[in-house]
Order: C-alpha cells, then structure tokens, then sequence
C-alpha cells in the first residue's frame, strides 16, 4: 500500500504535530499557504510520493506518524532550494528533517546510505571516502602514489561534537 492510501485511513496525531512544531524552533509551519513554490522548484520531485507542499499541509493537520514511518522523508536531496524559494519561512527542507528526527528517535529504519555517510564522517571527518583517479594509461593512483598529502584524521573530540550537532538539529 503506498504512502498516499495509507494517509487516507490515518488520523491526525496533535501531539506528534507539537513535537515537530518544537524540533522547527522559529520556522513558521503555520504560515505555509500552499504557494507551491517549493514544489516547483524541487530538485527530487519525481522521486516524492507527496509534492514538499503537500508534506507540509499534512503536518500541518497533524499527519506526522505516517510521514515519521515512510519512505518518503529520506528521499529529499537536502538542496535547501525549498529554503530560498519559501516566502513565509516554512521550508519543506525543515520539515523532512525534523520528521527525520523523529523517526530515528522512534527507531524508524534508517535507508543503509545514510548509516554508511554517518560512520565515514565520524570515521575520517569527511562526508566522502577518499577516491582513486585512473589515469589515461589507465592506471589506478591513490592520493600517496600521486605524492598528495595526507589527509589529517579528525581532531580530538570531533565524534562527541559531531554526535551532539546531530541530536540538536
Ligand atoms: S512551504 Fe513555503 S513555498 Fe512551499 S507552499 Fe508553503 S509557503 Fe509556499
Ligand atoms: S531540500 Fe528537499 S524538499 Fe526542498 S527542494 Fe531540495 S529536495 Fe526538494
């Protein structure tokens, strides 16, 4: 059953609506009057089920444990368009985030892609692993073979201020 049946049989939760409004400190969710410039300007609109101003109306009404529960808020590229694009400060992007925060504190699956850049940037401070480039002969260099620097490890204490970035977003 897809996303958008499911929400036709679901009821709006209040008290989940509050949990996100307090996660959104100072955005203004309220205000969202279905412009649809977010929408329009969205880099993953073919991949969302629901259009960035139809996930914030459902939140809106109090929709929240089934968007908590889905898919779909994992599937927002994080461009922050919906950011610059939004007139009354009640981006999307915002929204998707705190719904992703409530999901991981309900122990939601997490998508594996998102574990994995975790554990890299706690691992090495970078959101990419390092590459290899090939070469026209096509041979395969990494960065000590190209006689580049090392890359530093993060510095002490990174992981516990990384960690606690994460928990207050
Ligand atoms: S979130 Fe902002 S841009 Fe999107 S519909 Fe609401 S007011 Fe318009
Ligand atoms: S941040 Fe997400 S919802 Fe907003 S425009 Fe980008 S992909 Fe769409």
């Amino acid at each position: 059953m897809g996303l958008t049946d499911l929400m036709s049989m679901a009821k709006p939760n209040l008290e989940s609506r509050e949990k996100i409004l307090r996660k959104l400190r100072g955005r203004e969710l309220i205000n969202c009057f279905q412009c649809i410039k977010c929408t329009s300007g969205c880099t993953a609109l073919k991949l969302l089920e629901l259009k960035p101003h139809e996930i914030e109306k459902l939140v809106n009404f109090g929709f929240v444990d089934e968007l908590a529960a889905s898919d779909i808020i994992w599937t927002c590229v994080t461009c922050l368009k919906c950011v610059q694009r939004c007139p009354q400060k009640a981006s999307p992007y915002h929204v998707i985030v705190a719904l992703r925060n409530l999901a991981v504190e309900r122990e939601a699956k997490v998508p594996e892609a998102f574990m994995k850049a975790v554990s890299q940037i706690l691992e090495t401070g970078l959101a990419e692993a390092y590459q290899k480039v090939t070469t026209r002969k096509m041979e395969v260099c990494d960065r000590e073979s190209l006689k580049l620097p090392k890359i530093p490890a993060p510095k002490e204490g990174f992981q516990a201020v990384f960690l606690k970035a994460l928990e207050e977003r």
